[in-house]
């Protein structure tokens, strides 16, 4: 009985949309709640473009939230007199690079890990071992770039757009464009509706595959001033990095601790390069009013490094965000740890009983651990197992009970792995088994952030402005469109002659773009709550939705496939379904009036103390 419970939720869950590993979120919707008192009103910051650009056809997009990447590749010299330090290579801060860098700005990005690229298995396995979806918002994004770009990263991934539960002997497919509807063209002409089936794939990639990609355009376009080996700007090719003893440095003054603490403003010298990206650079003391921030490269060495603008692309445990957080009472930052862990393996094959060309969310036989398979590059595979974790659970736990005549652990949990996904017949169960033991399960977390900036000096973005743990299955699309956001609006209101104030309307401009998008996003990742008769109308609806996914135009693609394979702004998504909800979701003008608020309030507090 409670494995049913078990099944139903995770099938609803499924149905409503929920991807990697549905885990029971925090209360959705609070986070939208808004000041109430009436904001000082400044003039609202332009919006970016609002261009459709993909051949998404599962919405109008008439609120699209990127601008072609066919439109144009900017590439000027409008940020020459730019100094930006962003922390965190992931792929917020590595896309951020480049969208900078090709408008002339001098970037360093300091990474607390070792490079990717040199790391052993089992560095690999803690950080970026995870396969990630990159759906067209996400491929848009890094076409703004330039197309070049999107193709080198394509190369690392493997396009997939068919999504498979597996309950028991069931297969279902919840999404998959080769099925073609018998009639459709008819009824599609008779309800003028279009054709939902072809919808875009999703890239399916390993994150270091997708940060790898990133790191090497980075040097290859930018590499003759760029990156880091001891002196300055090589990529560390040495594992002794991995040990915690290298020695890069570049685009700061080494000092010891205190003197970096004390010490006024260095300037950067003339030789420095327009592009530094720093391993085992970790920030650990953002200073926001003076504009700099304290290194740490190894346990003796630390760097003080100057900046015009600071980016934390630092993820859901991010310093520059509790940086903020000190600076100003007025602003307001939520990370709460997701219910539930993961473990991740990585396979050679696609278990032969599984579609090689589907995602798959497999329901377990026994237990509460479900297993998301995403078949990534070259018929590899990706297993996420995710679940309550605990004693009970063998394969999320770090400790697996002898059982039987198995005294071997390995050979244990690979009995356990079959008995509870029989599916996995014929996939190297110990291969599996010994990954997940080798493993400690993980945990996700959400964030939410009522502003995404502080004064002129710094920026958050993707995960350490907003977080949904996974659960969306738009993290990474998501935390890439934030920066395609911020370098538009430096673009658009960037003046090297007023850099403060013109950073500051940059910055203002940005929260206005992006903070709805990250509070739609979070309330759309973890559903409305309706009780009562919105309850029955809103679960028809996902079954609907789902069974006829806008075919014979009947409902419309499921909330995941419209995420996933529209650029459809997600406040648009989210305003669209507020009979569902609590609370409606707030227009823009009063998001606007709420954000300069918050902001007025942080320069105040700054003047004040200053
Ligand atoms: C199990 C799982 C599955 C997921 N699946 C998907 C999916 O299918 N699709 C999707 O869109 N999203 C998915 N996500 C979410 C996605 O991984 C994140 O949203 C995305 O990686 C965010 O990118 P980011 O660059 O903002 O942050 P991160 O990828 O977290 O990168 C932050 C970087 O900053 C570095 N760093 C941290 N602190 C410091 C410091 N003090 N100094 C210097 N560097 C620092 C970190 O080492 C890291 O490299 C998933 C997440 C999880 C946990």
């Amino acid at each position: 009985m409670r494995n049913l419970r078990i099944y139903l939720s995770l099938l609803v869950a499924s149905l409503i949309g929920c991807s990697a590993f549905q885990l029971a979120g925090p209360k959705a919707s609070t986070s939208t709640s808004m000041v109430q008192s009436a904001p000082p009103r400044v003039a609202a910051p332009l919006y970016l473009s609002t261009t459709t650009t993909t051949t998404t056809t599962t919405s109008s997009n008439n609120n699209s939230s990127i601008s072609s990447a066919s439109k144009s590749n900017t590439s000027n010299n409008k940020l020459h007199d730019l100094n930006v330090i962003i922390a965190g290579a992931g792929p917020s801060g590595l896309l951020l690079a480049h969208l900078l860098l090709q408008r002339g700005a001098k970037v360093t990005i300091n990474e607390s890990r070792p490079d990717p690229r040199v790391s052993t298995a089992k560095a690999a396995l803690a950080g970026f071992a995870y396969a990630l979806g990159v759906g067209v918002r996400g491929r848009t994004a890094i076409q703004r770039v330039d197309s070049e770009l999107w193709q080198t990263v394509k190369s690392k991934g493997n396009e997939c757009d068919r999504f498979r539960l597996y309950v028991g002997p069931f297969s279902i497919k919840l999404r998959d464009s080769s099925v073609k509807s018998k009639g459709n063209i008819i009824l599609r002409w008779l309800t003028g509706r279009r054709n939902t089936d072809n919808v875009e794939p999703s890239l399916l990639l390993y994150q270091a595959d997708l940060c790898i990609s990133l790191m090497n355009e980075l040097e290859r376009r930018y590499g003759s001033s760029s990156s880091s080996s001891s002196n300055n700007n090589r990529v560390k090719e040495n594992t002794e990095m991995e040990a915690g003893n290298g020695s890069g440095r570049a685009g700061g003054v080494e000092l010891n601790p205190e003197e970096a603490r004390n010490t006024a403003n260095q300037t950067l010298s003339e030789d420095e390069p327009r592009f530094s990206l720093n391993f085992q650079s970790r920030v650990v003391e953002c200073d926001l009013e003076r504009k700099r921030v304290v290194l740490e490269r190894t346990r003796n060495e630390t760097v003080l490094a100057p900046y015009d603008l600071l980016v934390g692309c630092d993820g859901v445990n991010s310093i520059v965000r509790n940086a903020i957080k000190t600076a100003s009472v007025n602003f307001t930052a939520e990370k709460q740890t997701l219910p539930g862990e993961f473990k991740v393996a990585r396979l050679n094959h696609t278990p032969p009983k599984l579609d090689p060309n589907s995602v798959a969310l497999i329901i377990p036989k026994s237990g509460s651990c479900t297993a998301f398979m995403e078949p990534t590059v070259n018929g590899s595979a990706c297993i996420l197992f995710a679940g309550r974790g605990g004693p009970d659970s063998p394969i999320l736990s770090s400790y697996v009970k002898p059982r039987g005549k198995q005294d071997n652990k390995t050979a244990a949990l690979a009995e356990i792995l079959l008995e509870c996904f029989p599916l996995l017949e014929g996939a190297d169960l110990e291969e599996i088994a010994e990954q997940l033991i080798a493993q400690k399960p993980g945990s996700a977390s959400s964030v939410v952030c009522d502003v995404y900036h502080y004064n002129s000096s710094v920026a958050i973005a993707g995960d350490a402005a907003h977080a949904t743990g996974g659960v969306s299955g738009q993290g990474v699309n998501s935390a890439l469109l934030d920066s395609v956001a911020l370098s538009d609006c430096l673009e658009k209101y960037f003046d090297p002659t007023t850099k403060e104030s013109s950073l500051e309307a940059t910055l203002l401009a940005y929260s206005q773009r992006q903070v709805p998008e990250g509070k739609a996003l979070y309330d759309l990742s973890f559903g409305p709550k309706p009780r009562g008769l919105k309850k029955v109308l809103y679960s028809l609806r996902a079954v609907r939705d789902t069974l006829f996914q806008g075919r014979f135009g009947i409902g419309r693609p499921p909330l995941q496939t419209l995420l996933t394979t529209s650029v459809e702004r997600f406040s648009s998504i989210r305003r669209k379904m507020n009979f569902y909800y609590d609370s409606p979701f707030p227009d823009s003008a009063t998001f606007d009036d709420w954000i300069t608020n918050v902001h007025a309030a942080m320069k105040n507090t700054t003047e004040e103390k200053l």
